[in-house]
């Protein structure tokens, strides 16, 4: 692997000479500097970047700049690759001053050992980077808590959609471990990590030489992190391992901390005995940011690392605007500050809402598709009331259209079974995914059933 690596970096260096004569210099730092050259073959370059928003970014606007710059690098074309999940560091704002250091290839790669940050960990993922509101304040103490009293609330168990937060809360009690206590050990890693390195246990010329190394690599430690366990849904085998590893380390009180995109009743194809497991400890939800202030917070917290501010109003547009994630909320600012960096000037108000348009189209989309929504949609096309379908009554004509319901805001919206219990007059999960299943086996049957439900489903999208 290191073959490919040191002639990634060789000819990235290149690259980057290359690009950052073409581009501002504030360009440059901001989208080139902290890309991480991961490995190359004859027909393609590999390039890291921590997050799909930097990913699409990168596409979306550089492309052109990327290909000149590999091919005045290379002496011939070739093609670039982007791979998300790579902790990026970007340099001092000196480092263009230092010729040998314009390019650590190590610190890029979190290898450094003398930093303050985590292995596999990014830097800006710290406690005071992460805003505090409504939504994220349990899982934001019982994160803190487990980084100052491991083994307290054991096992840790966050979880929320996409671009909540969870992978920077639970990188935040390594990286605050790490910082802090040099004898404890924290171990920070991906399920897919963990499930590859599984698999490399398991074959020979392995990374770790045999899998009683693997074992011992996860189970000689004091706090075992690990984000997207939903990602073992379904994969037996490496969920007997997953158990064997969380036992160890739960018996000897280690503190274990799990993310995931669902609760653990709701991971499709994950054995009782580790739904029962994960249950077992403290449990905790991040939904979206719902208040205006947390968002604007966390804009605001964010413009102070920036070079480029934005205009106050802006923000505030911004803030009021977009709410289905941070990671949304932040990409916006990120492109908006892209603009003016790119642009050279400050961007007006009515410029802002065109430069956005596409992910202002988008929160309209998933705003409008709520269940209070669906409920009252499913009402007026049945001629019922919201509270026929809340309510305990089961005649046909009440019964049907409530299921309908149930089904679409399982389909339509990201709430869990357990939420879409709850709007329904608190019926438990168990019934919701009775009526999915059957609002699926009867439409598939039914013809009247599936034109209702997709003249219903015409109205919600509005
Ligand atoms: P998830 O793992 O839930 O998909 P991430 O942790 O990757 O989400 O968060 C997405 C982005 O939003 C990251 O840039 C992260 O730093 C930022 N973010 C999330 N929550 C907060 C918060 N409470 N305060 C500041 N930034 C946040
Ligand atoms: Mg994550």
């Amino acid at each position: 692997m290191d073959q490919g690596r040191f002639s990634a970096s060789g000819l990235w260096e290149r690259t980057c000479s290359s690009i950052r004569a073409r581009v501002p210099e504030n360009v440059y730092m901001q989208w080139f500097a902290g890309i991480v050259p991961v490995r190359m073959d004859d027909s393609k370059i590999v390039l890291g970047v921590s997050d799909d928003i930097y990913a699409k970014w990168l596409t979306e606007n550089y492309s052109d700049i990327l290909t000149d710059g590999l091919l005045s690098a290379n002496g011939k074309q070739l093609k670039f690759e982007i791979e998300t999940g790579h902790s990026v560091s970007f340099p001092e704002e000196d480092a263009g001053e230092d010729e040998a250091g314009a390019f650590n290839l190590e610190s890029a790669h979190g290898f450094s050992t003398d930093s303050g940050t985590a292995p596999n960990c990014l830097p800006g993922y710290t406690f005071d980077n992460f805003i505090v509101g409504e939504e994220n304040r349990y899982a934001y103490s019982a994160a803190l808590t487990a980084a100052q009293a491991p083994g307290k609330f054991n096992p840790l168990y966050i979880y929320g959609s996409t671009g909540m937060g969870k992978t920077h809360l639970i990188q935040a009690v390594a990286n605050r471990v790490h910082k802090t206590d040099s004898d404890t050990v924290v171990r920070y890693v991906t399920c897919e990590a963990f499930l590859n390195s599984y698999l490399d246990s398991l074959r020979t010329h392995s990374t770790f030489k045999s899998h009683f190394e693997f074992r011992n690599h996860f189970r000689e430690v004091d706090l075992l992190l690990i984000d997207d366990v939903h990602q073992l849904g379904g994969k037996d085998q490496i969920q007997e391992e997953f158990f064997n590893t969380f036992n160890t380390l739960y018996n000897a009180g280690k503190q274990i901390i799990l993310t995931s995109d669902k609760r653990p009743s709701e991971i499709r194809g994950l054995e009782a005995r580790l739904v029962s497991r994960f249950e077992s400890g403290v449990t905790t939800q991040i939904t979206s940011p719902t208040t205006f202030e947390t968002r604007l917070s966390i804009l605001q917290h964010e413009q102070k690392e920036q070079l480029v501010k934005l205009s106050p109003d802006v923000i505030h547009y911004v803030a009021e605007r977009i709410s289905s994630s941070i990671r949304t909320l932040k990409g916006a600012l990120m492109r908006l500050v892209a603009y003016s960096s790119m642009l050279g000037r400050s961007i007006p108000m009515a410029e802002a809402e065109g430069i956005l348009a596409d992910m202002l189209d988008k929160e309209a989309q998933t705003r409008k598709v709520t269940i209070d929504r669906i409920q009252q949609v499913v009402a007026e096309y049945f001629s019922l009331r919201v509270s026929d379908l809340t309510g305990t009554k089961r005649p046909k004509n009440i019964a049907e259209p409530r299921m309908i319901a149930m089904y679409l805001s399982r389909e339509m919206t990201e709430h869990s079974l357990v939420d879409i219990g709850n709007a329904f007059g608190g019926r438990n999960h168990a019934t919701v995914l009775h009526a999915v299943a059957q609002v699926k086996a009867l439409s598939a049957q039914n013809q009247d059933l599936r034109h209702n439900i997709s003249a219903v489903k015409r109205k919600i999208q509005g």
